[in-house]
């Protein structure tokens, strides 16, 4: 999914020598890695990518790098606060271009959706009963798609 995005993905909104300054301002050392992912991260806007799909699209690109450099650089990125990493039950870390609180909705496909639309609704419900205030609501929401591939057997049966 990452990788078809990528393909897609026109010119970088940020030059070289800008993400060179960003990462220098954040105290990272700015290695072709590091402002190729930048660069990649800011071309992308609001998504969620494991580092396996930075690894194959460093690689695509003709950056050969080792999958723990990819790894060890996202985790700096986090510390950083340029990136969110973010917990979903799949075993694999997953980073967030989005540092802003949000809420996610998790298709069957893999697909990670940002959403906002029920921080409205949970803030004002929220029983205050002893004076807390909420401080930050982050909700999961795993949704099963329908299955196209079911639909195309179904119809294959017809024929028969
Ligand atoms: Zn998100």
């Amino acid at each position: 999914m990452l990788l078809e995005l990528l393909q897609e993905t026109a010119v970088a909104p940020t030059s070289s020598q800008q993400a060179r300054q960003h990462l220098r301002a954040l105290g990272l050392r700015p290695t072709r890695q590091r402002v190729e992912m930048f660069l990649l991260m800011h071309s992308l806007g609001a998504t969620h990518f494991g580092a396996s799909d930075m690894h194959q699209w460093l690689l695509k690109r003709g950056n050969p790098v080792a999958l723990a450099t990819v790894y060890n650089n996202l985790k700096e990125f986090v510390e950083a606060g340029l990136l969110r990493r973010v917990s979903f039950s799949s075993a694999q870390a997953i980073f967030d271009t989005n540092i802003k609180p949000h809420h996610h909705i998790i298709d069957s496909s893999g697909l990670i959706i940002d959403t906002d639309a029920v921080d409205y609704v949970l803030k004002k419900n929220f029983p205050n009963r002893y004076g807390q205030e909420i401080v930050c609501v982050e909700i999961t929401i795993t949704v099963r798609s329908p299955d196209l591939h079911g639909a195309g057997k179904a119809d294959r049966n017809g024929d028969e």
